[in-house]
């Protein structure tokens, strides 16, 4: 192309309230797969992912762990950084949420909406769910629940910024519609998003809160913070300089040419986004695409081997482009896909080691035997090679077009079926037999040719999708820039004829697959935490003998007012009654302790406690951050002495 193109790809910004694992893998490996290829194609590229910082989830997260917000996710987004760093991720920019620039770029945009009429002020009312930050009404709840998560909701009300979405139907149908468009992919979730959301009607959208801090302050309303729908969306084009000074480069990559993302959020990007976008007046995206998810559990092996699926363990051990094909190549377009170990190990076995590991060093080591690794120059073709030809030349169009529009497990199906057609041209001409009579060497060396050649046009389509292998595989088969740019794989025969081989290492070791998940269960096993209070200093066995321990029996147990805390006990010790204090109301009901037999320390001092007279220590054990009490069997007698 004479002027550079350019080609503008997302992935959603990810919410680092916990640490990225596997299921954050896919939308971002198909977006570099994506942008990968386009970059070959010669188009300028702009891959934009990035995290979505602020709200009510972190804010609580943060508390918890007794650090400040910034703290809290400052270390989570770094853990995002080094797994993109670590799966060859080659995105161009990365946005935060809680950057300046964008700070500033959601103020205007939230200022800008409110000054056309787009955003008004009034009372939110509605079922919440704290977990998922979301409101819901009364229709949307399953049984009484969120219907995102299953959790209890409760009423809520407060003051609030809206968001004029129920005058968007009529627009955003015709643009769902749209054939040419043909802007929501797959086509599937036309009709979810038509029929459950668009024909009901429209709701207007709560987009400030007042019930949390952490989030970017109204500008004109400082009670407020902007929830989280103007503040996440606006990052597609607040990246590229949108209402901000920190880059300058809307005009040239906006709009995007599609937004990739997992199908719960398709929802937000097919109706709310370009919403937001018809009232700013700025110009739609092209295209977005709502894949499946990874979902857990099948196989033969036991459950917890397969939840070892930490991908910076699974990308050490097995290899970063192994991982990053098995997950591009199980996903099936616009559905689910289950993950476990042992898929992956058989798909690494089947395709990578036994399929293209063997071509590759089958036919470099023939090379190498019969023609000390240069081919002659004189070769004989004949009509048996057109079958793999054709394939060959059919197969570029094919994965261009399927990677393009999110195809990708169809792309590398396709890729792998010519390697296996290059594998049985292998047994079909029998360069063993060929290589017996000097007479038919022409011959010989124009099926190692044609090998070798296959491996490459096979291996650039490849290398979107597995880029630490391609060079790899280049240099064992002679390859080189001249003929490995992303247009040389529709061009046959472009090996030089006198190609020089190179045996290399093994591409793929095959895996053990019994002695991988053992040993992957032995590292699920969790390392041993040490208790909170270290051990105390040695005792004299007096001391000891001095504590009168007891098993007693719970006559009556309630709780002591104005105090949650402690619980009040009349307990049997066998000699007859008495009253103890427990600080564990937290943990227990009193009608719960009541019968049962527990251990007590019965020679304490007297105590006194929120005005009661406490006569002992109930004994309980810590659990986490709860305490259990000792409890014995109904059988032992109250008064029974513990040693
Ligand atoms: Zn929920």
């Amino acid at each position: 192309m004479s002027e550079k193109q350019k080609f503008y790809i997302t992935t959603p910004i990810y919410y680092p309230s916990g640490n990225p694992h596997i299921g954050h893998c896919y939308t971002t490996l198909a977006c570099d797969c994506v942008s990968r290829m386009k970059r070959m194609q010669g188009y300028d590229v702009m891959f934009l992912t990035g995290t979505d910082e602020h709200g009510q989830k972190i804010e609580k997260k943060a508390q918890e762990a007794g650090v400040t917000p910034k703290q809290y996710v400052d270390e989570i987004v770094a853990n995002f950084k080094k797994l993109w760093a670590r799966l060859g991720i080659t995105y161009d920019r990365f946005i935060r949420t809680t950057d300046d620039y964008h700070v500033e770029a959601v103020q205007n945009i939230f200022k800008t909406l409110y000054d056309k009429g787009y955003i008004y002020k009034s009372e939110y009312k509605g079922k919440y769910c704290t977990p998922c930050e979301s409101f819901w009404t009364e229709s949307q709840l399953v049984d009484g629940k969120c219907p995102d998560c299953g959790r209890e909701v409760t009423d809520a009300s407060e003051e609030a910024y809206f968001f004029k979405l129920s005058e968007f139907g009529p627009r955003l149908k015709e643009l769902l519609l749209d054939e040419e468009k043909n802007f929501l992919n797959p086509k599937t979730r036309v009709n979810e998003m038509i029929s459950n959301f668009i024909d009901p009607g429209l709701q207007d959208l709560c987009v400030s809160r007042t019930s949390f801090k952490w989030g970017i302050p109204v500008t004109f309303d400082e009670k407020h913070v902007v929830y989280v729908w103007v503040d996440a969306l606006s990052n597609y084009i607040t990246a590229l300089g949108y209402m901000n000074d920190a880059h300058n480069d809307f005009d040239k990559y906006w709009p995007a040419d599609v937004h990739v993302m997992a199908k719960e959020i398709v929802r937000f990007h097919s109706l709310i986004w370009p919403a937001l976008l018809m009232a700013l007046d700025v110009p739609l995206p092209k295209k977005i695409y709502g894949h499946g998810w990874i979902t857990f559990g099948g196989g033969k092996m036991s459950k917890s081997s397969g939840n070892v699926i930490d991908p910076f363990i699974l990308a050490d051990r097995y290899g970063v482009d192994a991982l990053r094909y098995h997950l591009l190549r199980e996903m099936p377009y616009g559905s689910d896909c289950p993950y476990n170990n042992e898929m992956m190990f058989n798909r690494i076995n089947s395709d990578l080691a036994n399929d293209l590991g063997n071509l590759v060093s089958r036919t470099v080591a023939m090379a190498v035997k019969y023609f000390d690794g240069t081919l002659p120059v004189e070769k004989e073709f004949t009509d048996a090679d057109n079958d793999l030809l054709t394939q060959l030349s059919e197969l570029p169009s094919f994965v261009e077009e399927n990677y393009e529009s999110f195809h990708i497990a169809d792309a590398l199906e396709r890729i792998f079926r010519v390697i296996a057609r290059a594998n049985k041209y292998i047994d079909e001409n029998e360069p063993w037999v060929l290589a017996k009579d000097e007479t038919r060497k022409p011959r010989l060396a124009a099926v190692l040719y044609n090998l070798l050649d296959a491996v490459r046009r096979c291996t650039i389509l490849l290398s979107p999708v597995m880029p630490n292998t391609a060079p790899a595989i280049y240099e064992q088969i002679g390859a080189s820039e001249a003929n490995t740019r992303w247009e040389d794989a529709s061009v046959e025969k472009m090996l030089p004829a006198d190609v020089t081989v190179k045996k290399g290492p093994v591409l793929f070791p095959r895996i053990d697959i019994e002695k991988e998940l053992a040993e992957l269960e032995a590292m699920n096993k969790p390392a041993r935490q040490l208790p909170e209070e270290p051990l105390k200093e040695l005792t004299k066995f007096d001391n000891f003998a001095s504590l009168d321990l007891r098993a007693v029996k719970v006559l009556s147990c309630e709780n002591v007012p104005k105090s949650d805390k402690l619980l009040k006990f009349i307990v049997d010790d066998g000699f007859g009654e008495r009253q103890v204090l427990s600080g564990i109301a937290k943990y227990y009901k009193p009608e719960d302790l009541i019968g049962k037999t527990l251990a007590m320390i019965v020679n304490l001092e007297p105590r006194k406690m929120m005005g009661f007279e406490s006569n002992g220590m109930i004994m309980s054990v810590r659990d986490g951050d709860k305490f259990r009490v000792v409890e014995f069997p109904d059988d032992i007698k109250p008064g029974a002495d513990i040693s």
